[in-house]
């Protein structure tokens, strides 16, 4: 039987190159070109000259986020990778997302619309959880979405959890197409030692 865990040793996972293009942007926006030529050259085969365009192997997306979380600290690490996540899905919306869905979601209230977008989500699913295995469950207050076997967060130990990267593509995302108020928190993290990496997506309460 060829199962995941035999195959994981022997296969290159590969995930969307914007976990790296949008992070290298974002380093370079607040950290300046030196300390992300340095941070990216030290821990992927790219350069700011010569970014991926087409689908990169995860390990070097992990090796990445390791290496800014050690460089810059929790609370920077985390910021430039929400901040990175946030400019991903700005990115899909201009060249990825067809823009009838996005208008079909837009003018959709927001529950309709929020099982619309967790439903091209685990579609694509394939685009960025790697080896990784996305769900989305929504319910009543919004929904659940999970990651078990967290790529963005491998070989990551931490106090609070740092997968701020999905955080802030999903945010942004459905921020965007579905409620401008939207909050997405990982509240669950393999980094921190739970069974898999949780994002609560909560609507703001309406008065
Ligand atoms: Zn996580």
């Amino acid at each position: 039987m060829n199962t995941r865990a035999e195959a994981a040793p022997h296969t290159a996972y590969r995930i969307g190159p914007n976990a790296i293009v949008q992070l290298a942007h974002t380093l370079c926006a607040h950290h300046g070109r030196a300390v992300a030529a340095g941070l990216l050259g030290e821990s992927t085969s790219y350069t700011l000259e010569a970014l991926p365009e087409a689908m990169v192997n995860e390990v070097e997306v992990q090796t990445f986020v390791q290496h800014c979380m050690a460089s810059l600290g929790h609370m920077q690490g985390l910021a430039a990778l929400h901040e990175a996540g946030a400019r991903t899905a700005t990115y899909l919306m201009a060249h990825r997302i067809p823009r009838m869905a996005q208008l079909a979601m837009r003018i959709t209230p927001p529950r309709l619309a929020l099982r619309m977008l967790l439903r091209a989500m685990q579609a694509h699913a394939w685009t960025f959880a790697g080896s990784g295995q996305f769900t989305v469950r929504q319910h009543r207050r919004g929904a659940t979405l999970e990651f078990r076997h967290c790529t963005m967060c491998r070989g990551l130990t931490a106090h609070a959890p740092v997968c701020a990267f999905y955080a802030g593509t999903f945010q942004q995302l459905i921020r965007q197409l579905v409620q401008p108020t939207a909050l997405v928190q990982e509240v669950r993290c393999c980094a921190m030692g739970h069974d898999c990496c949780r994002f609560e997506v909560t609507f703001a309460v309406s008065h």
